[in-house]
């Protein structure tokens, strides 16, 4: 491989090309296995960003891709429909709350940020509300990196504050404090409470992730939290989107993080495990209310339209990934990783360096009191047959849910090993 090339060539993402960081060669992937050139199997702890849920080379994903491939690969969504968006629009509608009823298929998980945005603004242009046209976005929140979603991401720890001046500024109230498993005192709320009675007029949404907060932190957080929220939406008049994009399809133990606190988002965003991390497809759902209310604005449709919209193939390939999800019991599979992240990563609770231990779902988080140094200890990793991506003072694992209990194992030691060393 070029990587020559690739280095003086090839951005990576959030990378230099001054002092570009090491990028390491893969030939294939199968199973929970990624390999490089070289031969080396790594255990992907990461599931390409949380997306590979079934692993790599997943014979039913590949042959929905081929069957699909012999009809058409793509066909425009202006005008035309097919069956592959048509299952899939029925599926998301069937597994998502009862309220969500329809369902804009996006190409990206940033776009489909977007568009949930554009959803929100355009439902209260329709309203004849204008002027409600700001979100109450979380700190420590991460919803995308193109300019709608960025404006929404934290401003410190967002890693979009060199383009502040440039984006849409909007309220952010602060992250969640109580962890997972604690109730949510009306002091908890306090904050978020006072922004909303003081901005309601202005506010079109409160957008956020709903229990686990990715990028901005990998926090785990109430669901009574996020049930006063909704309620707060319902007496202000505002509408809650949830960005499930990173939590939906079983990561947080549910098949959406919204179902820890049994709501309904009037609008909800969906990418990553879609098409089981076989190809970029997202989806932005919403109720009734929103969709009649666009529809019947001044517009009298609902301004959004990219080329791919409704790929054939990723929609065939997001089919088969959901049968397959649902087939195989998720459920049991990510309860199980749940247990046993929880027993292994245990020991760093008493480790020096260690500020704290989560786990929620298939996802362990291994925070650290200082940020830790990734190129050393991703090659330390490497030495153990893993592949992590640290960032800051986060080491986390989400590996796919078909992981072994031994890959896991071997997984949960490496993290063990290295870290109780530094
Ligand atoms: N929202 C959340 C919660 C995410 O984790 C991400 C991706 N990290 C995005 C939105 C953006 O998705 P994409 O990278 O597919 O544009």
């Amino acid at each position: 491989m070029d990587l020559e090339f690739d280095k003086n060539h090839i951005w990576h993402p959030y990378s230099s090309l001054i002092n570009p960081p090491p990028v390491y060669p893969i030939a294939r992937a199968e199973g929970v296995r990624i390999y490089l050139e070289d031969g080396r199997g790594l255990i992907d702890g990461m599931s390409s960003w949380w997306s590979t849920l079934h692993g790599y080379k997943v014979p039913e994903l590949n042959a929905a891709m081929q069957a699909q491939m012999g009809k058409m690969s793509h066909v425009m969504f202006g005008g035309l429909t097919h069956e592959p968006a048509i299952e899939l629009c029925k599926k998301l509608v069937a597994l998502t709350p009862t309220p969500l009823q329809k369902v804009f298929l996006a190409d990206s998980g940033s776009v489909s940020v977007e568009v949930a945005i554009k959803m929100a603004l355009q439902y209260w242009q329709s309203q004849g509300k204008a002027g409600k046209n700001r979100l109450l976005a979380l700190r420590n929140g991460y919803h995308g990196d193109t300019f709608g979603a960025m404006a929404t991401c934290d401003p410190v720890t967002g890693m979009h504050h060199l383009f502040a001046s440039q984006l849409t500024q909007h309220l952010f109230a602060p992250a969640p404090r109580p962890k997972f498993d604690e109730p949510c005192s009306d002091e908890d709320i306090a904050e978020l409470q006072q922004i909303i009675e003081q901005n309601h007029q202005k506010l079109a949404a409160v957008i956020l992730e709903p229990i686990v907060q990715g990028a901005g932190g990998m926090r785990f957080y109430s669901p009574e939290y996020l049930r006063k929220v909704r309620e707060l939406c319902d007496r202000y008049d505002l509408l809650l989107i949830a960005d499930e994009i990173a939590t939906g399809f079983g990561r947080s133990g549910k098949m959406f993080a919204c179902e820890h606190a049994g709501i309904s988002p009037d609008i909800l965003t969906l990418g990553k495990a879609l098409t089981g991390g076989t190809m970029t497809l997202a989806a932005t759902l919403c109720t009734d209310r929103v969709a009649n209310g666009i529809c019947s604005g001044e517009a009298g449709v609902f301004m959004h339209g990219p080329t791919f919209m409704g790929n054939p193939m990723a929609c065939a390939v997001a089919n088969a990934s959901i049968e397959l999800l649902i087939a195989r019991d998720w459920h049991t599979q990510v309860g199980s990783i749940q247990s046993q992240m929880e027993r292994e990563l245990a020991p760093l609770k008493d480790a020096s360096g260690v500020a704290d231990v989560r786990v929620l779902g298939a996802i362990g988080v291994v925070e650290m009191k200082q940020p830790v140094d990734n190129r050393t200890l991703q090659e330390s990793l490497i030495e153990r047959g893993v592949w992590l991506r640290p960032f800051g003072k986060l080491v986390y694992a989400m590996p796919p849910y078909i992981i072994s209990n031994e890959d896991l194992s071997c997984l949960t030691g490496a993290m063990v090993e290295t870290l109780s060393a530094l």
